[in-house]
């Protein structure tokens, strides 16, 4: 999936908006950390980050977004050998070993943030360590390469080059993107790409970039909720993501508290 939309550049004000959006975020991500434990259902997840948001005035950005059909909740809540999207429900209990990937935006005064990350619930196996550590390493060798000058691709080989340097895939199916008013906006961002190419990185671009990390293979497919995405060959996945802006000093990640 990728959006060739429209790449709106935000002022210093509109960022500054944008960070407040991200922090409200990264609370909401904050509690549902804290919460993660053996037994805890996703639909708990999603009620305490959806509670978070509002206690600050702000709105879920994920609920009722298109799809196959309105997106339902607050967070996708994606366990093991599922990459992303998953849908939090009552009938899902995270049991020890697992590993959880959580994504979350939020909508504060018209603007977006949107994070993700992948924790162990109680003690993981070292394989599954390693998998969590190499993927939120990934995300910030391709922060570094959000600067005004580079293009998309630099980004993009950075993530491609550190995960595979690893052993392990990067999807093709579903990228990083611009955000703002729109949750999706331009430009799109791949976790594979060639330095040097694709879009030319402006001061007040401000881009989600989300590594997606497969074990076993770059490919995936989706359940029949039409909503899940798994990893085709059922190996495990992870995935991270901060809304960064791109300014003169260089990236400033907005999705932190
Ligand atoms: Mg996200
Ligand atoms: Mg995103």
């Amino acid at each position: 999936m990728s959006w060739d939309r429209q790449i709106v550049l935000k002022s210093r004000r509109e960022i500054e908006i944008m960070r407040e959006a991200g922090r409200i975020n990264a609370l909401a991500l904050q509690a549902v950390r804290e919460a993660i434990r053996p037994g805890v259902t996703t639909a708990e997840l999603d009620a305490i980050a959806e509670e978070v948001i509002r206690a600050h005035g702000a709105k879920p950005a994920f609920k009722g977004y298109p799809g196959p059909y309105p997106y339902p909740a607050t967070i996708t809540a994606s366990i093991n050998e599922e990459l992303v999207h998953g849908i939090p429900s009552e009938k899902r209990k995270l049991r020890a070993g697992d590993i959880v990937s959580i994504d979350c935006g939020t909508i504060y005064k018209g603007y977006v943030g949107d994070s993700a990350f992948t924790m162990g619930v109680g003690t993981i196996s070292p394989e599954a360590q390693r998998l969590l550590e190499v993927t939120e390493r990934a995300l910030y060798v391709g922060i570094e390469k959000m600067r005004p000058g580079n293009r998309v691709g630099d980004v993009s080989a950075a993530v491609q080059q550190y995960v595979e340097s690893h052993g392990y895939h990067v999807t093709r199916e579903y990228t990083g993107h611009g955000v703002g008013r729109e949750m999706h906006e331009g430009p799109s961002v791949p976790n594979y790409g060639t330095p040097g190419r694709g879009v030319l990185l402006r001061a007040g671009m401000v881009i989600a970039l989300e590594p997606m990390v497969l074990v076993g293979t770059p490919k995936t497919r989706v359940l029949p909720d039409r909503w899940t995405v798994v990893s085709a060959d059922g190996s495990l996945t992870a995935h991270f993501e901060h809304t960064v802006a791109i300014t003169e000093d260089g990236p400033y990640i907005l999705t932190q508290v």
